[in-house]
């Protein structure tokens, strides 16, 4: 007796069968009546493990989030800095994560000349 958690009944009358056989295809004979039942014990256990259709809805979900959040990070902005091929004043920035959290970041400014720097944080 080991199947534990598994349990299998007769379709017939209901008597709790002998199920850890682990075998799919076996055939369980109930002790009581002798019909013949089908072991189920492990099929139930392989539905269980499979990723259902129902989490991937929320999978796409989670996938879309984080592909705003990684434009987000993209999103150029204006600064007072000067440019030091045009004399601009104003250039854009953008600032990007590009190793681990703990290594600050790296701001990045664009001129609209065409030049481009950038700096660490
Ligand atoms: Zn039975
Ligand atoms: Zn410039």
């Amino acid at each position: 007796m080991a199947a534990i958690g598994s349990l299998v009944f007769c379709t017939d009358c209901g008597n709790l069968l002998d199920s850890n056989t682990g075998h799919q295809k076996a055939v369980l004979t109930c002790t009581i009546c002798g019909a013949s039942n089908k072991d189920t014990s492990s099929k139930v256990v392989t539905t269980h493990s499979k990723p259902s259709a129902f989490p991937s809805a929320l999978r796409a979900k989670r996938s879309e989030v984080q592909t705003l959040a990684a434009e987000d990070m993209q999103t150029e902005v204006v600064v007072n800095q000067t440019c030091e091929k045009c004399g601009r004043e104003k250039v854009r920035y953008y600032e990007q994560q590009l190793r681990s959290a703990d290594e600050g970041s790296t701001i990045f400014y664009i001129c609209d000349c065409g030049h481009r720097w950038n700096t660490n944080n």
